[in-house]
């Protein structure tokens, strides 16, 4: 079962996608309504459902199923994580890159892209206009390449977390890039990151073997596929999944992405704290092989779905997606999203570049200021949040399993949504932003059961009006 370039893998064995087992229950009957209200009966009482469960939840796209499944998504998103999105921005540190991936522009063939690796002024000058635009999390991204090493990435994690820019300042780094061996995860995990992000991006073999041509490191399929978990061993807990929607059967990366998940949840105790399911984007030099291209209605049922399977994880939205179909997914169960995104090296400073579009990975879908994400947010009775406390505070991995529990994101998380919005609202909002956003913290206190939690709640949101900041729960 090695592979080619395979140098280490984890303990925890890579048997849990079985190929011909998934594409078997995909291709079973439809379920009848009964069965699919005892599924959801499970997922709302927050238990994970199994990859069986999840495919009989996929096996029946008439529209009264589909309108079922919507409602549960729905109300358990409400039940687990309140009204609260975390926000947070990419920021691309260098996209040099030794592989081949056919969707990317990044790719090494790829003569149109201008190459480019920030330096630490670059970095600084990025950090600097995203904490001047009020973000507190970034994920940092690279291409595959020898130069972006556990070293590197860990050196560029740290330049970051010491720029402040009067009351602005970066709490959380998450970090994008290729799968490492035991040693590097270690390293980057000593810098204080926060989740470490590795997609799948598909995971059907053949498929994987077609967009990932030649002899890399990452067509090696085994190599990456445990890269998380090779994470979690190296005490790098905080993981998160995700597949390259488009490339294959969108029902066989949904099943995947639930057998991933629970096998971590089973090997380690730690489930991965976020997927992700961006959907493939134009990108220059990329000609899309339209066969599995996801719908706009196939991604509303996917999100769903994927809420329903995994009550706990976090579902990561990008900026990829046009602004109309954030909204309709947001309330399925995203709990995450980017804004003002710019995937361009150097976009934060650099905007109006005539080079910039040969510089971004993929064209993205919105983007709007994070100033306009926020106020659409509040206006639609949702509550941004930047909180960066578990990670902070050591809820992290196996701790935060424990922790996530009902009552917990309740009595924690909503109150340090509320702060951190606060915070963003004195420091950089626009006036109609910040009117937007005073009422929105009314509507929510007004919400709050009276309380020792409510009284400490109020008498921070005080000590942030009268200057002070981070004040985490
Ligand atoms: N190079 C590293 C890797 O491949 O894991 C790290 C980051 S890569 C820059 C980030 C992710 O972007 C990839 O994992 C892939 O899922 C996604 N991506 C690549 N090309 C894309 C495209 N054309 N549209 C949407 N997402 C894309
Ligand atoms: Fe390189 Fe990652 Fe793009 Fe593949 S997806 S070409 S590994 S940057």
């Amino acid at each position: 079962m090695t592979s080619l370039i395979t140098s280490r893998l984890s303990d925890s064995g890579y048997d849990f996608i079985d190929e011909s087992a998934i594409e078997e229950l995909l291709s079973g009957p439809p379920a009848d309504t009964a069965e699919i209200d005892d599924i959801i009966a499970k997922s709302m009482a927050k238990q994970p459902l199994s990859v069986e469960e999840t495919s009989r939840l996929l096996s029946n796209g008439s529209p009264e199923v589909v309108e079922r499944i919507y409602a549960a998504a729905r109300q358990l998103k409400r039940d687990v994580y309140g009204n609260r999105i975390v926000l947070f921005a990419p920021l691309y540190i260098g996209n040099l890159c030794r592989n081949d991936c056919e969707y990317c522009a990044f790719r090494r063939s790829n003569k149109q892209v201008v190459r480019r690796t920030l330096e630490e002024e670059d970095i600084r000058r990025q950090v600097i206009a995203l904490e001047q635009m009020g973000h507190k999390r970034l994920i940092v991204v690279f291409g595959e390449h020898p130069h972006y090493d556990a070293e590197f990435i860990a050196e560029c994690v740290q330049h970051i977390y010491a720029v402040k820019s009067g009351r602005g300042e970066i709490r959380r780094v998450n970090v994008n890039a290729a799968p490492m061996d035991h040693r590097g995860y270690e390293i980057v995990k000593a810098a204080g990151i926060g989740t470490y992000q590795i997609f799948q991006e598909t995971y059907h073999h053949e498929t994987y073997r077609r967009v990932h041509p030649g002899v890399t490191r990452k067509s090696d399929y085994l190599w990456r596929l445990d890269g998380v978990a090779r994470a979690i061993e190296a005490e790098c807990d905080d993981v998160g999944i995700g597949a390259l929607f488009g490339l294959y059967d969108w029902r066989f990366e949904v099943l995947s992405l639930v057998a991933h998940a629970l096998h971590l949840q089973r090997h380690y105790n730690i489930g991965p704290h976020t997927i992700s399911f961006p959907r493939l984007r134009p990108a220059s030099g990329v000609k899309l092989d339209e066969q599995y291209l996801v719908s706009n209605a196939d991604f509303q049922r996917l999100v769903a779905v994927l809420r329903l399977a995994v009550p706990y994880t976090g579902l990561i939205l990008t900026a990829r997606e046009p602004a109309e179909v954030r909204r309709t997914v947001l309330e399925f169960g995203v709990s995450q999203i980017d804004a003002g995104s710019r995937i361009e090296l150097g976009g934060y400073t650099e905007a109006g570049d005539a080079q910039i579009m040969e510089r971004e990975q993929f064209q993205l879908g919105d983007i709007r200021p994070l100033d306009a994400v926020m106020r659409e947010l509040l206006e639609n009775d949702y509550i941004p949040s930047f909180c960066t406390a578990c990670y902070r505070l050591g809820r992290t991995g196996e701790q935060f399993m424990e922790f996530a529990i009902p009552g917990f994101i309740q009595n924690l998380c909503t109150p340090n949504a509320l702060t951190t919005l606060l915070e963003y609202l004195l420091d950089y909002a626009s006036p109609e932003t910040r009117a937007a956003g005073t009422a929105a913290i009314a509507r929510e206190l007004e919400r709050m059961p009276d309380g020792p939690r409510k009284r400490q709640l109020e008498e921070r949101l005080r000590r942030i009006e009268q200057g002070q900041r981070d004040l985490p729960f």
